[in-house]
């Protein structure tokens, strides 16, 4: 698996989403290419999830909503025991879960 997280960039405004969206939330449009995202940002605000599937063996997963510095908004991972709003975090690819010894990537935020 690749070792960057790709959003879509519309082709008509450059606007980015992550994930990508069906039509670009700001012009409308349908077009778009793959730009790596991730660097460092902020959490916007975090919750910790306890109805998991089955297959996660962790009690909980705390899930955040980060601003990176370029302005794009992401869902994440927070691998943080004392998580505050505004906290720094940089981004990484990690295992989220591993249903079947069949490792799941995903976005995760480290405290800086
Ligand atoms: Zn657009």
């Amino acid at each position: 698996m690749s070792d960057q997280v790709l959003g879509m960039k519309c082709t008509s405004c450059g606007t980015v989403s992550y994930p990508k969206h069906a039509v670009c939330p700001n012009c409308r449009q349908e077009t778009f290419e793959a730009v790596a995202i991730g660097g460092e940002g902020k959490v916007l605000t975090y919750t910790d999830v306890y109805a998991l599937a089955i297959d996660y063996e962790t009690r909980y997963l705390r899930l955040a909503m980060a601003e990176l510095d370029d302005g794009i908004r992401v869902t994440g991972h927070l691998l943080a025991d004392d998580p505050k709003l505004g906290m720094r975090i940089r981004t990484e690819i990690g295992t989220v879960r591993e249903p079947g010894d069949k490792p799941i990537q995903g976005l995760q935020f480290h405290p800086i």
